[in-house]
């Protein structure tokens, strides 16, 4: 098929409803908040999960694969070591910890007990280890 402006004119008039109703979608996201955005990428993403579970499962397979380390070191921390009821964060010392942090992947029952806000600083923006006594 041979894509030329008569095509593409053929092509809009056909399915014009369909296009102008994808257009209108397109420039309500834009219009979401970075909240609300991420509110519906989470339900997108789960969508997409319930329809290609079996992809997932390889795809997540393969991420275990890759980082045997890591997810080990997460799998015997989840069994082994229970958070301690009421305890407070260790780097903010503010929210209740509610999840493990490790530094170290080769030493996975060496956790800190970490709120879900300082869990994800920790990773993404590299707290300095001399904050936490470490
Ligand atoms: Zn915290």
């Amino acid at each position: 098929m041979v894509y030329n402006k008569e095509t593409q004119k053929r092509y809009y008039e056909l399915h014009k409803e369909e296009i102008l109703v994808k257009a209108r979608i397109y420039h309500s996201k834009k219009q979401l908040t970075d909240k609300e955005y991420r509110k519906h990428r989470a339900i997108k993403t789960k969508e997409w999960i319930d329809n290609n579970r079996e992809q997932f499962n390889l795809r997540m397979r393969e991420y275990a694969h890759r980082n045997r380390l890591k997810c080990n070191a997460r799998k015997m921390a989840l069994i082994k070591i229970t958070i301690p009821k009421n305890i407070l964060c260790c780097v903010c010392s503010n929210n209740i910890a509610t999840e493990r942090d490790h530094r170290d992947y080769s030493k996975p029952l060496k956790v800190l007990f970490v709120c879900k806000q300082c869990n994800e600083n920790l990773d993404h923006k590299q707290i300095k280890m001399s904050l936490i006594g470490e």
